[in-house]
């Protein structure tokens, strides 16, 4: 809890409450350790689901769910004709995920509509807290699905009609769980959206900064490359008859790597994923999949390095004596968020002497398809070491409650304007 004189002007969120909400989420869907592996539309994220429409409705919000499953709870305002503040952003999380990545933003959001009731305080424009379906894309790819289908981003049909390893389709589990809503939201319905999430990177720390205002996204690029060779024995075929698909894809992870510390610190290079047939003892691989993926704060950067990773593949082929293809290519992010809640944030962190900088995000977000609709802003609170996508991610009051303050403040100043 923040104590200070400095505050006494501000609105304050019970934090003590918001870390018993966040320590029931953290026992729904556990995964390895200390970790969540709450993935979307399973079980778990049923349950998590039903918990928070319980805890919506108690505080006397009226939910609605729509077609993808996003969930909206809305705090009524005092003027019915403005557009809704909205506040949130994901409850599902990675295979071996932690217990903060999206669920900080979705329930410090309710924590605001607790404040705001125990207060007794109406603001203008109604207040929403919503929970966007799939942000993970661990299970049901891409990510960042629900958000994309409520802007239109992506096409509703094609959104439900998306599967899992397993061939079963989006909109049957979403349909399992009961989270296929009727309602679909107009998307230019909104006023604007706010979302506060865990940094995902070690710089508030390092700084000992306790906000993180996101101006904006780095850009990110990336690709599906196939290469095809042919199975083979690994003991009598000769070293000059192979055509080792593993040689190639090893070849090209090597080389992504160091673009990566080419263009280091400020640029990052991966290949997260690598499929590989028929991936068995003494098998020579016929084909892999590798997943390439770079991202840069200066778009011309990030086309830059983009340009080398595809440029390295035919070089990687022919030294394998293998052939290869990009199956898919994608870009995202490169965008900023509106300036005047960008300003508002700022304003008001600087107001209650809440320790902050403007940075930039490097992972991808609900908020950048909000931003596509919307006057969209993100607020980012420290976590430790930056670990992330981990079982092991942490937070601490100390240095969370105070962005979830600003966050509160932000949003109460927006939706009574
Ligand atoms: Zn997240």
């Amino acid at each position: 809890m923040v104590a200070s004189a400095t505050l006494r002007n501000f609105l304050e969120v019970n934090g003590e409450r918001l870390w018993d909400t966040l320590a029931v989420s953290g026992r729904i869907g556990p995964g390895k350790s200390t970790g969540l592996s709450r993935l979307a539309l399973t079980d778990g994220d049923k349950e998590m689901r039903d918990v928070f429409v319980r805890w919506c409705r108690e505080a006397g919000c009226t939910v609605t769910v729509d077609p993808v499953g996003n969930i909206f709870a809305r705090r009524a305002g005092a003027d019915p004709r403005q557009k809704a503040v909205l506040v949130g952003s994901h409850l599902d999380t990675q295979i071996a995920g932690g217990k903060y990545d999206g669920i900080l933003g979705v329930l410090s959001g309710l924590e605001i509509i607790r404040t705001l009731n125990d207060l007794d305080m109406t603001t203008r424009h109604p207040i929403e807290v919503v929970c966007w379906t799939n942000e993970e894309g661990v299970r049901f790819q891409p990510p960042m699905l629900g958000a994309g289908a409520f802007a239109g981003v992506h096409d509703l049909d094609w959104a439900l009609g998306q599967t899992d390893q397993d061939g079963v389709a989006f909109g049957s589990e979403l349909a399992r769980i009961g989270y296929a809503g009727p309602e679909r939201r107009d998307p230019t319905d909104i006023d604007s959206y706010f979302e506060l999430h865990i940094e995902q990177g070690p710089v508030l720390e390092e700084e000992g900064l306790q906000v993180g205002i996101v101006t904006g996204s780095f850009t990110s690029f990336g690709a599906e490359v196939e290469f095809r060779g042919e199975n083979a024995h690994a003991g009598p075929t000769l070293m000059r008859d192979r055509k080792d698909a593993l040689v190639a894809a090893a070849l090209l992870v090597a080389k992504v790597s160091e673009i990566g510390w080419n263009f280091a610190p400020k640029g990052r290079a991966t290949c997260a994923r690598l499929s590989i047939s028929p991936n068995r003892y003494g098998i020579i691989a016929d084909r892999t999949e590798v997943t390439v993926d770079v991202r840069h704060p200066d778009v011309a950067e990030a086309e830059n390095m983009y340009r080398r990773a595809i440029d390295a593949i035919p070089g990687a082929a022919q030294l394998a004596n293998v052939q290869a293809s990009v199956k898919k290519q994608w870009k995202f992010g490169g965008l900023n968020f509106d300036t005047e809640l960008v300003n508002l944030i700022r304003t008001v962190a600087a107001e209650m002497d809440v320790p902050h900088r403007h940075m930039l995000s490097a992972a991808g977000h609900d908020a950048y398809h909000v931003a596509t609709v919307a006057p969209t802003v993100m607020i980012f609170t420290p976590c430790r070491g930056g670990v992330t996508h981990n079982e092991n991610e942490h937070i601490e009051p100390s240095y969370t409650v105070p962005g979830v303050n600003v966050l509160l403040n932000a949003v109460v100043r927006r939706a009574n304007s």
